[in-house]
């Protein structure tokens, strides 16, 4: 497939760099049946990266493969991540003067976050989110918060918020320049109102090789950069670009600007292109080593036809039994999550189980596809008398 010219800055020297054919398209809900697994939409994931402006996209994406709908998993419940949240809550309050002020969060999911904002800072909060769901949402009766569960859009004007969050979303959407044009017309009014963005950081997930990571959901992957060209480019000025969450994540601040001109001639910063650069290249050579090490790997296990289980039915793992075909070898993977168990992966159709029918399932090989999780998986399949060798994706 030749690359297309950039879907950010317009350049054609674009490169692709990387390909998952024929991938789910959604990894987030597990399926009720085998059926409905092996018959899930699917598309590309076909990586571009522009050399002008450092933007990469997944130019496969399509929006009508996509439906934002609710996940079997969100980190809002690991305590880890509640700190975060609260420390950023504090850190913005503090900095934009927020206390009893006006605050928008679009995608605002189970509305934890800007719960958190309001009980801080004695904010009014609203949350727009087309998959909020009241019955999953844990809010305080005594905040002033309003959901409103549709997709942000021009309606939204008149509430004039003095931030505007948006976490983890830009990233997915199809067209989000055109988003954050929307947004920037609606602040016409309001040109104090700071915006906060918040996304994956492309340098982190193709420096640290995660390439499970590299879901077809995600229509944009970007470096501190291109996000901050883009928000120039829909009529920003970015007050602050900053790391967080150990660097997994990347956030901007940024002010409509005053001067009325959109797309502004770019910002060249060489160094930045050239780390991003050496994040693609470097990518392109792990993707090539892991795939032959698990080409190898499967041709093994066919030879000695062993049993086959896994632990973890995430992202990691649709990628994982999507892309290398282990057949009747690996019928069943094991999850902790209960929402997950007794469903199937997308796609490859494995059977979600709990940890309990290990003993039964007693693999000759156990693939962990989260090493975070490795250490504490071995624990268990010890405790339970089982002596598997381990493949740790
Ligand atoms: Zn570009």
């Amino acid at each position: 497939m030749p690359a297309t010219t950039c879907y950010l800055c317009g350049s054609d020297r674009t490169r692709e760099f990387f390909c998952l054919p024929d991938m789910p398209t959604q990894d987030g809900i597990m399926c009720d049946s085998f059926e409905a697994a092996r018959s899930v939409v699917r598309g590309d994931t076909r990586l571009q990266y522009c050399s002008d402006c450092g933007y990469i996209g997944n130019e496969g994406h399509e929006a009508d493969k996509i439906a934002f709908g609710r996940y079997d998993f969100s980190l809002d419940h690991s305590p880890l991540f509640q700190s975060f949240n609260s420390d950023l809550c504090a850190e913005l309050i503090d900095r934009y003067a927020l206390s009893g002020k006006t605050v928008i969060d679009v995608g605002c999911g189970e509305g934890r976050f800007l719960a958190e904002l309001c009980r801080q800072g004695g904010c009014r909060g609203y949350g727009i989110d087309p998959g909020f769901d009241n019955d999953d949402a844990e809010v305080d009766a005594d905040l002033e918060l309003v959901f409103m569960r549709e997709y942000y859009g021009p309606s939204h004007r008149t509430l004039a918020p003095d931030l505007l969050s948006c976490r983890q979303l830009i990233n997915l959407l199809n067209d989000p320049y055109a988003f954050l044009e929307s947004i920037r017309d609606n602040l016409d009014p309001c040109p104090d109102t700071v915006v906060y963005f918040e996304v994956p950081d492309a340098n982190y997930t193709l420096n640290a090789n995660v390439v499970w990571n590299l879901v077809y959901e995600h229509r944009s992957w970007f470096a501190p950069h291109s996000l901050a060209e883009m928000l120039r480019r829909a009529g920003f000025d970015v007050l602050r670009l900053d790391s967080r969450w150990n660097g997994e994540y990347l956030s901007v601040e940024a002010r409509p600007s005053l001067s009325s001109s959109r797309k502004p001639a770019p910002v060249i910063d060489h160094g930045a292109q050239d780390a991003i650069a050496r994040s693609v290249d470097a990518l392109e050579a792990n993707f090539a080593a892991m795939q032959q090490h698990a080409e190898a790997m499967i041709e093994k296990i066919r030879e000695r036809s062993i049993r086959v289980a896994a632990w973890g039915a995430g992202a990691r793992a649709v990628t994982f039994f999507n892309l290398f075909d282990l057949g009747d070898a690996c019928p069943a993977i094991v999850d902790i999550n209960q929402r997950r168990q007794g469903k199937y992966l997308p796609g490859s159709g494995q059977r979600i189980v709990s940890p309990d029918a290990l003993a039964t399932l007693a693999p000759d090989l156990l693939i962990i596809t989260n090493p975070t999780y490795a250490a504490e998986i071995k624990d268990h399949v010890a405790r339970i008398g089982l002596t598997p060798e381990f493949w740790i994706l």
